[in-house]
């Protein structure tokens, strides 16, 4: 479906949206995004991470047709699958779209599943990055997980974000810290990922995510021993840039 050409700029809906929305909660921001005529059309992009089901929790209260984009990069831990389908029946999420790379771009690229082994940054692009960007072709927004707290490159991220001229990204958990995460976890009594209680507290693909010790960076685990962060590949105005993210543009929720 073609974006809608009667919005006005992604820049300029973002500094309206951040003026207007600056002062408030987490859960009003989401609901005024799921709302807002200059939000447009707006998916949820998620991983069935460690902390996911917080987002996926107060979509299902707010908008549970509210689509939801899983990745599948098929490179997940079993139990990210089960607990992607617990997860989505026990919320009662009507539209999950599970997205992955095509068949003849694995078979061209990583036709042994060992790219991550060589070149992460072209294993992210082709199971993450490019299979995101083709499903967000439907979207004017989405809403991603992304919080202050994760580290350098996320330390400034607003509620709204201009995905160049785009879309816009909508991180309505930017200002929560682990605690809050962890509270509303506890009070809603929400089902935990499995493998937190096996000290991961971040997960992403099974080959690059390791257990993390105690007093260690919560995502220390994430591609561990190498100079990388995030999926490491950014689309800006349609175009594949690689290297470090530049703060008004985007990067994939990791
Ligand atoms: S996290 Fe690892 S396995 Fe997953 S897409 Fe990136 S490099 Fe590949």
């Amino acid at each position: 479906m073609p974006r809608d050409t009667t919005l006005a700029p992604v820049a300029e809906r973002v500094a309206d949206l951040n003026d207007r929305y600056r002062h408030h909660a987490a859960v009003a921001v989401l609901e005024h995004a799921l709302r807002d005529p200059q939000v447009g059309r707006i998916g949820l992009v998620s991983s069935f991470g460690a902390e996911s089901v917080v987002l996926l929790h107060m979509i299902s209260v707010m908008a549970p047709q509210t689509p939801v984009l899983f990745i599948d990069t098929e490179m997940l831990f079993p139990e990210t699958l089960v607990y992607q389908a617990d997860v989505a029946q026990k919320l009662g999420l009507s539209d999950i779209r599970t997205i992955r790379a095509s068949r003849a771009a694995v078979a061209a690229h990583d036709p042994d599943g060992l790219l991550h082994q060589t070149d992460p940054d072209a294993c992210c692009a082709l199971r993450k990055t490019e299979p995101l960007e083709r499903a967000l072709g439907d979207f004017d927004a989405w809403i991603t997980g992304r919080k202050r707290f994760q580290g350098q490159t996320r330390e400034t991220i607003d509620f709204f974000e201009a995905e160049g001229d785009l879309r816009i990204k909508v991180n309505p958990l930017a200002h929560w810290t682990r605690d809050d995460l962890q509270d509303y976890i506890v009070n809603n009594r929400l089902p935990r990922h499995p493998l937190v209680a096996q000290g991961y507290p971040s997960i992403g693909c099974a080959p690059c995510t390791s257990p993390v010790k105690p007093g260690e960076d919560p995502r220390a685990g994430r591609w561990r021993g190498q100079d990388k962060e995030e999926c490491g590949i950014h689309f800006i105005n349609g175009k594949v840039v690689r290297g470090p993210l530049p703060k008004t543009t985007g990067e994939t929720a990791a």
